[in-house]
């Protein structure tokens, strides 16, 4: 298939050009800049153009924005569209996170139904934020759960209008399919915490993204001294299966107009300190003294059944994640 990938530059999307290559898709990908996308392509020499290459998307808030990118020849068959601002340096919330979320996931829908009638099915990386109700957690969080945050607490702080980013975004790619009735298929996929090794484009350790700085700051000593911080989220997914699940989203019928939570478990920080006190002596002197394992009951549970039976996932252990990311920042420099 030729598929359009929004978001290029991202932790994420990085392994799911990954994963798209090796199931022989070709792709584009969007980048803000020259620079991001050179830098892109040059960490894949073995692609020809013809399978690898990008177009420039400045402002994914914009209107319009993706009305040229989504225009290709050869035509796209499908679109997975990753970008969305994730991180807490917010000053507005609504033009730092809501609107690049909102108005980014309905000007790529609007703009493939415009001019991109080739496209038949579509991949959104939604989030567990889009689930999650923290102030009163569901007994079991499956795709059937909503966060019912509403837009006036979405401005209260950033990890609210984070969460309410996710959401509103999430919720209006649904209400486009139902009401635009256009070509394509929708599939929203909802990982909690992503971890894993960096392969991404990021210009110093500094940069890295937002899902991966707990463990950097652990191995850089952050933590020594205070102690570990609690968990925030305490589920997680490799990124490797998340970019499986995202290939499986658009390769797959039986995965069309479904919405997937994609996680392999609980964690907690704790967890995390220990398969790297267990795995890299080196950094032991940076860790803290001890470390309790908080939270100890995480007030609900699961059910990520339906993307093991429908997109046929198999999660790696938290160790295979923590270990490949603590070496990825190694080889950057850590
Ligand atoms: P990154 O920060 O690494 O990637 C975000 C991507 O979105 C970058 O390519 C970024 O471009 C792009 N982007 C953000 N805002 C804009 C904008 N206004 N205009 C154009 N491009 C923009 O994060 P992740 O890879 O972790 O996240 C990717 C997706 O996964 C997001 O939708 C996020 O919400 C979701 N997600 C992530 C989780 C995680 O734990 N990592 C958990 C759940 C969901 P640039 O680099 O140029 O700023």
């Amino acid at each position: 298939m030729r598929c359009l990938v929004s978001g290029g530059s991202g932790f994420i999307a990085a392994h799911v050009i990954e994963a798209l290559l090796k199931n022989k898709h070709s792709v584009v990908f969007t980048v803000r800049s020259d620079e991001k996308g050179q830098k892109i392509l040059s960490n894949h020499p073995n692609s020809p153009k013809d399978q690898l290459s990008y177009v420039i998307v400045k402002d994914i808030a914009q209107p319009c924005a993706f009305d040229e990118a989504v225009k290709s020849d050869p035509p796209f068959e499908a679109v997975l569209h990753t970008a969305s601002p994730f991180h807490f340096n917010v000053t507005d919330p609504k033009k730092d996170l809501l609107d690049p979320a909102i108005n980014g996931t309905n000007g790529i829908l609007a703009a493939i139904k415009k001019s991109a009638p080739s496209v038949k099915r579509v991949a959104i990386t939604s989030s567990f934020a889009s689930i999650i109700n923290p102030s009163n957690h569901a007994k079991v969080y499956s795709e059937k759960v909503w966060n019912p945050i509403t837009m006036e607490e979405a401005v209260q702080d950033p990890a609210s209008a984070y969460r309410a980013s996710k959401k509103f975004a999430e919720e209006a790619a649904w209400k486009f399919v139902e009401t635009e009735k256009p070509n394509f298929t929708l599939t929203t996929i909802c990982p909690p915490l992503v971890l894993g090794p960096v392969v991404h484009y990021f210009s110093s350790l500094e940069s890295l993204n937002t899902s991966n700085e707990l463990v950097r700051d652990l191995i850089q000593g952050k933590f020594a001294k205070d102690g570990l911080p609690a968990t925030r989220v305490p589920l997680f997914v490799d990124v490797r299966d998340l970019a499986d699940a995202h290939v499986q989203a658009v390769e797959r019928e039986q995965a069309q107009g479904k919405r997937f939570f994609v996680t392999a478990g609980f964690f907690r920080n704790g967890d995390v300190a220990d398969i790297v006190k267990k795995n890299f002596p080196e950094y032991e002197k940076k860790l803290p003294g001890s470390w309790e394992y908080v939270p100890k009951d995480f007030g609900f549970d699961v059910d990520n059944s339906r993307g093991k039976e429908v997109l046929g996932l198999k999660y790696r252990r938290l160790e295979d994640s923590i270990v490949d990311l603590v070496k990825s920042l190694q080889a950057a420099g850590a």
